[in-house]
């Protein structure tokens, strides 16, 4: 099958590629749409508590910045967290208009100092947003989507990219935006679906484009025991408790999530207490708990933290712009700096919306592709996809976790994976705790490195300081 060329190619199908794919389809582009599995397998389906947005009458997005900087240690980008903060209640709107059924009360997560989450059935948001998207997609005659067909490599050539290779063939673009999600599920205990393994950032880095704060992978603490059924942060906000063996409280809730994950990992075993919660407020969570085997009226929940949310990942400006001409990316996949060294509760879907609409408009800016490069051969054959097999997984959880110890580090930076090996080489290079990082033999945060390690081809990696 040949895949005919496109003015913009989105690569994945979550609310990143979405939105990118909406914005440049109302602008008059053709767009095509890849992801390597079908709807339900990008995070954005899962994604729960809700997108952050400063909408309330006590709010303000100068508020949402000040709880997303503290978040972020020291480390977030100034200029991206004024866009997502300034830009994101106009995209929450957006949503309301395009029919999203949001819960007539905001919520509560950790490190907010105000309600300012909207959700759908507390913890529904995810499916609610993309499956509204997705259809809006599907309708749009501009938008073409196929599916299951796994992006191999980046098509460079003089510097620019001009598309991707698959296994159906190269798809030629005039710009290709990377809206591929995270890495989370590479580790062994994770809330994302198993492909979410972060072949952005393989691909990208062996096109030449730069990545940046890969040892930041934000672990979410309460998952339940033995499963991937992420109990949202939400729940939390409305009273939930964490108890340890003896039914004693011992974290405040609410405390970011690196605190929270760590106070977990010290006790061994701990307990989600649901008992005061009003269950008409999540009821499709809560079916799902019970699925599993519990009854949250009945008894508290086991959970332990997971590998939720990839901070890293390739380099992009404000613009989504890349360092490799004609490439873009966004979403959780790309590393504007926005989240520091700790994302902010429910500020990953705001991400989506505010930076893929942005990658959508400056990649339409993209000159037409020559006549010679739209149909072009190319001169290596495609690698094969990439897998994650459970060994590597374990190896990376034990290795990667939420203490993290830098003989362990120093084993997995030898990794055939190119994703694993960045995580450790980055981690190894950051000898200080800080977020969602935190080293055994260095506990607490050291100000020389207040920056962002970034692995540029070519060179070592190296600290940068981003305005
Ligand atoms: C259980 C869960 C709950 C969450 N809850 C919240 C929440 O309440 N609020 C919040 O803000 N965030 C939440 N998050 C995080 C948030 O959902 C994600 O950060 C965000 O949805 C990422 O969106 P994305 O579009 O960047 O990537 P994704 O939604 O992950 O989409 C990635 C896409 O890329 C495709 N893809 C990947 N590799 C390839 C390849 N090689 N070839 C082709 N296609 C490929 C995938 O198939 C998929 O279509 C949650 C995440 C999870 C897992």
């Amino acid at each position: 099958m040949s895949i005919p060329p496109c003015d913009v190619l989105v690569v994945g199908t979550g609310a990143a590629g979405l939105t990118a794919a909406l914005i440049a389809a109302d602008r008059g582009a053709s767009v095509l749409m890849l992801t390597k599995g079908h709807a339900p397998d990008s995070s954005s389906w899962h994604a729960q508590g809700g997108i952050a947005g400063a909408i309330g009458d006590d709010d303000t997005a100068a508020l949402h910045a000040v709880d997303t900087e503290r978040a972020g240690r020291d480390l977030c980008r100034p200029s991206a967290v004024r866009i997502l903060v300034e830009e994101g209640p106009a995209r929450v709107r957006e949503l309301i208009t395009l029919g999203v059924p949001f819960d007539p009360e905001l919520s509560l997560e950790g490190g907010h100092s105000r309600r300012r989450v909207s959700s759908v059935e507390g913890a529904a948001t995810g499916w609610a947003v993309t499956s509204l998207l997705g259809r809006r997609a599907l309708r749009s005659e501009r938008i073409a989507t196929i599916e299951a067909t796994a992006v191999l490599s980046l098509l460079v050539v003089d510097g620019r990219c001009i598309g991707v290779l698959t296994p159906e063939g190269p798809v030629t673009a005039r710009a290709t935006i990377l809206a591929m999600g995270g890495a989370a599920a590479l580790w062994a205990r994770t809330t994302n679906p198993a492909g979410q393994i972060g072949d952005a950032v393989a691909i990208a880095v062996t096109a030449g484009a730069a990545v940046a704060d890969m040892e930041f992978m934000q672990f979410h603490p309460t998952v339940l025991e033995g499963s991937r059924l992420l109990l949202t942060e939400a729940l939390r906000g409305e009273g939930a408790t964490l108890l340890d063996s003896s039914g004693e409280r011992f974290v405040d809730e609410l405390a970011p999530r690196d605190e929270v994950a760590r106070a977990l990992v010290r006790k061994g075993r701990a307990f989600l207490d649901l008992r005061s919660i009003d269950r008409s407020r999540f009821p499709g969570l809560m079916a799902e708990i019970e699925k599993s085997g519990f009854d949250p009226a009945v008894q508290p929940i086991p959970v332990s933290p997971a590998a939720h949310y990839t901070i890293g990942g390739i380099v992009t400006d404000l613009h989504g712009r890349t360092d490799i001409g004609g490439l873009y990316a966004a979403g959780e996949c790309a590393a504007t700096g926005v989240h520091g060294a700790n994302r902010l509760a429910s500020n990953s879907l705001l991400e989506c919306l505010v930076f893929g609409r942005r990658a959508a408009l400056a990649a339409l800016d993209e000159p037409p592709l020559p006549a010679s490069l739209r149909d072009v051969v190319p001169e290596e054959p495609a690698p094969p996809e990439r897998i994650a097999p459970e060994s590597l997984r374990e190896q990376v959880w034990c290795d990667a976790g939420v203490v993290r110890d830098p003989a362990d580090l120093t084993e997995l930076a030898a990794s055939p994976d190119p994703v694993a090996s960045l995580v450790a080489r980055f981690a190894l290079a950051r000898a200080e705790s800080r977020g969602v990082h935190y080293r055994i033999d260095a506990p607490v945060p050291d100000p020389a490195f207040e920056g962002h390690f970034v692995l540029r081809p070519g060179r070592g990696l190296a600290l940068e300081h981003w305005t």
